[in-house]
């Protein structure tokens, strides 16, 4: 079961997570196409879906790069496929 990235609760953590991480990327500062990132995923720990413990703010960039590595897997020249895949607002990749 995945969970509902329009979820009224999921908006008002993104919100909160980038105002805590000062609405910039925790890992290189950038301030441009944040995107709030699941230390552990959803699907793996529903209760945490919603926990200010259990997300970061990440720019595009790094949310990719962590997605990946992740998965064990490093950036490609698949990526702008994964890109297009991030776009809107979704949080994690989809599975
Ligand atoms: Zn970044």
């Amino acid at each position: 079961m995945g969970m509902n990235y329009n979820d009224k609760r999921w908006k008002a953590v993104r919100f909160a997570a980038k105002r805590r991480d000062g609405w910039q990327c925790t890992k290189c500062g950038s301030p441009a196409n944040l995107e709030v990132h699941h230390l552990i995923r959803a699907r793996q720990e529903p209760a945490l879906a919603f926990s200010m413990g259990n997300v970061v703010t990440l720019c595009r960039t790094c949310h990719i790069t962590e997605t990946l590595a992740e998965r064990g897997q490093l950036p490609s020249p698949a990526r702008q496929a994964w890109i297009d895949l991030l776009k809107g607002d979704t949080a994690c990749l989809p599975q």
